[in-house]
């Protein structure tokens, strides 16, 4: 399960992880991630050691916004530890990471593929998280989806076989985040189909269609 992925979630994620105030959903992506992934679980291991360290000697009321640069300044300094991968002892179901077994055992959900288009199927989760569809999709051999573009952040894991797009091709366990106007078409690997989990964040949609005529008052800052 130690292989040398390229794509992975940034640093401030995994803080973000660790601290424990990342979202269900981008944490159900970055935990399928950790399931592929030595290299992020030895650092998200040293993530808690800092922050455990950081808690027991800092005041209660410092947690501002350089915590962050505190947080990133330890890590530089800490010495690369040598520690043993942390060790993932649950069963997953069908060989899916553990985050993604638990919603698929979820009794409130049970997983049904829908045909998306004539080569990518996508079964839906429920996490309770309003703000981003979490969801796997399944590509086949060879298949190509239709080109699109994004209008909110997306977030992707490789659970089974790989993909390709204009820039990269995406193996088991590679963590790929996507921005909000990116334009991609994810081609499946001729070998045999591929299995993602993704979250995509929903859309800020205006209610109000002159919603955009605020905007400018936004702008103005009181005096
Ligand atoms: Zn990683």
């Amino acid at each position: 399960m130690s292989k040398h992925l390229t794509h992975h979630p940034d640093k401030a994620m995994l803080i973000e992880f660790a601290a424990g105030t990342l979202g269900t959903a981008e944490s159900i992506c970055v935990s399928a991630h950790l399931h592929f992934c030595e290299q992020c679980r030895t650092e998200l291991m040293r993530l808690e050691q800092v922050g455990s360290q950081l808690m027991t000697e800092a005041e209660p009321a410092i947690i501002d916004d350089k915590l962050f640069d505190t947080v990133m300044a330890k890590i530089d300094h800490a010495e690369a530890a040598e520690q043993p991968a942390v060790v993932v002892s649950e069963q997953p179901v069908a060989g899916f990471p553990l985050a993604v077994s638990k919603l698929i055992k979820n009794k409130d959900y049970t997983p049904i593929w829908k045909r998306l288009s004539a080569s990518v199927d996508i079964a839906r989760f429920k996490t309770g998280q309003k703000d981003f569809e979490v969801a796997l999709h399944r590509i086949c051999a060879g298949g190509k989806t239709p080109k699109h573009d994004h209008h909110g952040l997306e977030y992707t894991v490789v659970l089974k076989g790989s993909f390709s797009d204009e820039s990269a091709v995406y193996k088991e366990g590679d963590f790929l985040t996507r921005q909000p106007g990116d334009v991609h078409q994810p081609m499946g690997a001729q070998n045999g189909e591929c299995i993602c989990l993704s979250a995509l964040e929903a859309p800020i949609k205006l209610t109000n269609p002159l919603g955009f005529l605020m905007k400018p008052l936004l702008r103005i800052s009181p005096m």
